[in-house]
């Protein structure tokens, strides 16, 4: 095959390196220790859905239903698609497993790769990765900042620092048609200032525009009337409460009027979190209240909420901040050099049996010289190399060599593995 026919990763999709694979392992770890703490338990779905689980709960009008699913029939002429998001098929489960007859507020989380069909720019890509919680049972502001502050803690545990928080609030089912049907008013005398998308939001879903992504729809906007204005009692009470508990354990954050995220299931409680440092597409994630989805799916009524990172704008986060921690883990703890053939066999033996005891090994397969097995020891990052020589190997000994500190050792090959266990390896 020639060069230019070889197949290469789909547009918008990457492969990710063992580097790359490691730092993401990494953040999948410490969610699973941060999380924990909060009593958040791992959940994992399918990769593909009924298609209706989405078109039903993100909405019709939606970028993502309307433009972004990766939608397919399957053998059997069923309609089943990539998942774009985690909420619904959390909350599908959540409802399918009566996990709501459990301990209350059901809690959860989610490390996991999702689909969009959208134009790949850095930081927007077809396949990405999200990780996310979902609180499922209680209507308290309280849990509301749990989750936000869970978030924000994650981020910071994680190296990240240069963060802002907005939260807002999308109302409730008695506030939101009242300011749907002000906002949709006032929009239809502005109409002639917007793109041809907000004219087609303005009567499908007029809280859409504020997904709007022209400048010039923006200044429009920056006119319209707020749902945070619009709030009735219980919901502007339910937002206070939110920022009180935040402002209580010193998170800094600020009320966005204009926050309205792009799925049609939050009521109350949104927030999206920002990082300095990503250029255009500078959302890390975000989340909010979705007291009506459960029962949309024709669960029992239970009100929950949640929020979704990218873990590859975590990523592009992380690239301007310290990351010694993910490195360090890369590292092997031993090499094992041969200095005759007639030795390889022994020291694959003995590299076979340190491994079993939890130490990392590794030996040449490519018949090296000595000396570029000691490159190969430096390269891949061996704390220490044991030597096979003649010599020693004649009084069944090894040479141990420290390679941070150049110091050698003689060591007898019996009892090889508990010496170095001693030394600290493993
Ligand atoms: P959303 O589920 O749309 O609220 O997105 C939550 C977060 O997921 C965003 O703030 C991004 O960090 C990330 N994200 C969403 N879409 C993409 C994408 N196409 N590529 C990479 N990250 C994405």
């Amino acid at each position: 095959m020639s060069k230019e026919n070889r197949i290469k990763a789909p547009r918008g999709t990457s492969d990710y390196l063992p580097e790359r694979a490691d730092r993401i392992h990494w953040l999948d770890r410490r969610a699973g220790e941060i999380f924990g703490g909060y009593r958040y338990r791992r959940i994992i779905t399918p990769t593909f859905e009924d298609t209706a689980l989405f078109t039903r709960s993100i909405g019709e009008s939606s970028d993502i239903v309307s433009k972004e699913m990766y939608t397919f029939e399957d053998r059997g002429g069923r309609s089943l698609t990539l998942r774009p998001e985690a909420t619904a098929p959390v909350v599908r489960a959540f409802i399918e497993h009566n996990l709501g007859s459990g301990v209350l507020p059901a809690k959860l989380y989610y490390f996991a790769n999702m689909f969009r069909y959208e134009r790949p720019q850095a930081g927007r890509y077809r396949e990405f990765w999200q990780l996310g919680v979902e609180a499922l049972g209680s209507p308290e502001p309280a849990i509301d900042a749990e989750v936000i502050t869970l978030a924000i803690d994650y981020l910071r545990a994680v190296n990240i620092k240069d963060i802002e928080l907005k939260i807002g609030s999308m109302g409730d089912e008695y506030c939101r048609p009242k300011y749907t049907e002000t906002l949709r008013k006032w929009l239809e005398s502005k109409s002639d200032a917007l793109c041809d998308d907000c004219r087609q939001r303005l009567t499908l879903n007029p809280l859409r525009v504020f997904d709007c992504k022209n400048p010039d729809c923006g200044s429009v906007l920056d006119g319209a009337p707020k749902i945070i204005d619009n709030l009735c009692a219980d919901c502007g009470e339910h937002l206070n409460s939110v920022g009180h508990l935040l402002h209580e354990v010193g998170l800094d954050f600020s009320v966005d009027p204009k926050l309205v995220r792009g799925f049609d299931y939050y009521t109350r409680t949104t927030f999206e979190i920002q990082s300095a440092n990503l250029g255009a597409q500078n959302a890390l994630g975000g989340g909010g209240r979705y007291d009506k989805l459960v029962a949309d799916y024709g669960g029992k009524p239970t009100p929950a909420v949640g929020f979704a990172l990218g873990v590859e704008r975590l990523l592009l986060a992380i690239d301007h901040e310290d990351e010694a921690g993910v490195l360090a883990e890369t590292k092997i703890d031993l090499f094992i050099a041969v200095i005759q053939d007639d030795f390889r066999e022994e020291a694959f033996k003995l590299a076979i049996e340190a491994r079993r005891v939890g130490l990392s090994v590794e030996i040449d397969y490519m018949a090296r010289s000595l000396k570029s097995q000691m490159k190969m020891a430096d390269k891949i990052g061996a704390g220490h190399v044991v030597i096979m020589g003649p010599d020693e190997m004649a009084r069944a000994e090894v040479v141990l060599r420290d390679l941070e500190t150049g110091q050698e050792d003689t060591v007898k090959l019996i009892g090889l593995i508990e010496t170095l266990k001693r030394k600290g390896l493993g």
